[in-house]
Parts: C-alpha cells; sequence; structure tokens
C-alpha cells in the first residue's frame, strides 16, 4: 500500500506540474516557473525537489504537498500552520529556513523553500560518528542564535532534532520542519498538545503535557550531547523507559567529554523549565545573553558567526 500510495502521488505531482505549464499564461508564480530536479527527500505528507526558478536561475527546494493524501489523512490544518509559523519567522534570520513563495493548483501545495543542498544534521552525525568539539560548538552557537530570534517571534519548534537541522551550500546550519510550531498568542508562554520525538522531548511534556520555549532549550541540550558524544543523552529500551529516563534525569557523561560543555548541559536539562539557562526574561540569571556568555561558547564570535566559513565537518 504504500509503494501505490508513493506512485499515486508522484503521478498527481507529474499531472500538477503539466497542468500548470498548461496554464503558463495566467500571470501568477506556478510550477511552470521552476525546472524541476532531483528529489530531496520525503515526508509523511510531502515530497521535496530541487528546483531552479526560470526567471533568476536561484535554486530552491519546492516542497509538493498532495491535496488529496492531505485531506485523507486530516492533516491540511498541519500543512497551514506550518505556513503560517514560516511566513511568521519571514526571512529575518539566516539559520531559518526561509519560505519565499506558496502557490498551489488543483492537486498540490507548493512551498517554496531555501535550498539547504548538505542535507540533514543527522546523517553527518551517522556518518561521522560524532562531531568535532569545534564543529560542535560552532553548531552550538548557531542554533542558539536562531533560537533566540525564534523564540523573540513568540514561536516555539516543539521537534528540534539532528534530522530538523539541514545544512546549507555553506555548512551552516538552517532549522526546518514547523509542522509541529506553535506562535503563542496573546502573550501566553505555554502550549498544550502532545508533540514531539521520545529522545528529544521535556519533562514538562510527559508530566503536565505541556511544552513552552524552554522545552526548545531542553531539545537544544540534548541535540549538543549528542553532536559531542555521536549518543542520545537520554535513551532506554522502549519509548516508555526513555521518558523515565527524562523524568529522572538519568544521564551521565560517556568519558572526556568537555567540561564546558558538561556544565552547560546541566544548566539545560534543568527539571523546572523556568530554571533552564536561555529560558528567563533579558533580567534574569537565564537570559539568552546568559546562555550566550556561558564558557563553552567563550571563543565563540558571535557578529560574525554567519558569515565566517564553516569549520571542516569532522
Ligand atoms: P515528516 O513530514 O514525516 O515529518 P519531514 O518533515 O522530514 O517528514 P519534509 O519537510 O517534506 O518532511 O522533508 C522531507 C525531506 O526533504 C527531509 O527529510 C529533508 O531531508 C529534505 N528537505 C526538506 N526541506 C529541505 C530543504 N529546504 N532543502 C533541502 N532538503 C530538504
Amino acid at each position: 500500500q504504500p509503494q501505490q500510495q508513493t506512485k499515486e502521488r508522484s503521478k498527481s505531482r507529474k499531472r500538477s506540474r503539466e497542468a500548470s505549464r498548461a496554464r503558463s499564461a495566467n500571470g501568477r508564480l506556478g510550477a511552470q516557473e521552476f525546472t524541476f530536479g532531483d528529489t530531496l527527500g520525503e515526508g509523511s505528507y510531502s515530497t521535496v525537489m530541487r528546483a531552479r526558478y526560470i526567471r533568476t536561475g536561484q535554486e530552491y527546494a519546492i516542497k509538493i504537498l498532495d491535496k488529496n493524501h492531505l485531506i485523507r489523512k486530516d492533516k491540511m490544518l498541519v500543512a497551514l500552520a506550518e505556513k503560517n509559523v514560516l511566513v511568521k519567522l519571514g526571512a529575518g534570520h539566516p539559520g531559518i529556513i526561509h519560505l519565499h513563495w506558496t502557490f498551489q493548483d488543483e492537486w498540490s501545495l507548493f512551498f517554496v523553500l531555501d535550498l539547504a543542498s548538505n542535507g540533514e544534521m543527522q546523517s553527518r552525525i551517522s556518518r561521522l560518528g560524532s562531531l568535532s568539539l569545534t564543529s560542535s560548538r560552532y553548531y552550538a552557537a548557531q542554533i542558539v542564535d536562531a533560537l533566540e530570534y525564534m523564540h523573540g517571534k513568540d514561536v516555539i519548534h516543539r521537534d528540534l532534532k539532528p534530522e530538523n537541522l539541514l545544512l546549507d551550500d555553506q555548512f551552516r546550519i538552517k532549522i526546518t520542519d514547523f509542522g509541529t510550531g506553535k506562535i503563542l498568542e496573546n502573550g501566553a508562554d505555554r502550549a498544550k498538545t502532545f508533540v514531539g520525538t521520545a529522545q528529544y522531548v521535556a519533562p514538562e511534556l510527559l508530566e503536565s503535557n505541556e511544552t513552552s520555549k524552554s522545552s526548545d532549550l531542553w531539545a537544544f541540550g540534548c541535540i549538543i550531547y549528542q553532536m559531542i558524544s555521536g549518543r542520545f543523552a537520554f535513551q532506554g529500551l522502549s519509548e516508555y523507559l526513555t521518558w523515565q529516563k527524562i523524568k529522572s534525569l538519568d544521564y551521565t557523561f560517556p568519558d572526556g567529554f568537555d567540561e564546558d560543555a558538561k556544565d552547560l548541559i546541566r544548566r539545560l536539562f534543568v527539571h523546572d523549565p523556568t530554571q533552564r539557562l536561555g529560558a528567563g526574561g533579558p533580567d534574569s540569571a537565564h537570559s539568552y545573553a546568559a546562555l550566550r556568555a556561558h564558557p563553552f561558547f567563550a571563543s565563540v564570535s558571535w557578529e560574525t558567526l554567519w558569515t565566517d566559513p564553516a569549520p571542516l565537518l569532522e
């Protein structure tokens, strides 16, 4: 059946592109304005393809969502939520995937996104076993910078993990996958829906089903741990056992783990979400300024973080 679905979706994509080409004179942006290249990846409800905007020659990643499939699986609202979050975040930060345009035809929704041509951070970690301390620090700093921007816009990601950190042609981070993202409305600071991935879920989600900006900072701690060690910080034999470990903060550092990184992670793996580094307001001891000032980041040049060349990924 999945094979059948893939076939159907690929047929529908083809129909979409042919029909859009046929209607190329309607003046509005459509698939006819792009030449499509290889498939970059498949999601549960989407296919992402490399595409070149003919007018400028610029390359993008176009996420194509099959409308029938979205309706059948009751995921239309998820797709629209992703779009709304991306629109809210805009082009204001280099570490967050930018949505340039959207359009649709009878069969599909199209999201034209920044192209991240070097794939997912997860596959780099898997391939290399773990990252060097220099690379881990560089990527951790880029994540902090992007998170501060995102949280400043009252957006929480809720599913941060190395699969959702893409690398662009310069090997800089682009945070993606805002399908589970949430805009906190009217000054709310928490949201109640269960989303996320077992190993990166914060204890408050398991205990009171609440997420906040701080839950992203917990996941950030999990990501630093994983970049440096190549393993999950919290991993049991089942999802249930993983969650038990998270709730009781049952984790250990492998031998030789950098001392400053340990200290930073300990300040992120804090049970009380309000006490995590980065989770406090500008005047608190847990502000983003305090997070940036942590000794682990002492050698980071924050002003040139997005213009300096990335360290060799090793
Ligand atoms: P799911 O919907 O199941 O959570 P997903 O979020 O990974 O999966 P997509 O957002 O459709 O689904 O992405 C599918 C794959 O395409 C990703 O795994 C990623 O490797 C690749 N991809 C997504 N966006 C881009 C992009 N902007 N540039 C390059 N590759 C991308």
